[in-house]
């Protein structure tokens, strides 16, 4: 497993669909089979990506 964070050392996980960061695996399994079930996002599931946490600030 790769991890591609420039910043600190958290284990990021990547959904191998739609390129989404999650810090808990969990998010990333649900984002996964989501993913390739619908081939689209769940909004309610990518909203726990870090891309979408960094707006809240
Ligand atoms: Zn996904």
């Amino acid at each position: 497993m790769n991890t591609r964070s420039k910043k600190e050392n958290i284990q990021l996980y990547e959904c191998p669909e739609c390129q989404l960061h999650y810090k808990e695996k969990e998010w990333m399994n649900k984002c996964e089979a989501w993913c390739k079930e619908h081939h689209s996002c769940n909004l309610e599931i990518i909203a726990h990506a870090i891309e979408n946490e960094k707006e809240k600030r």
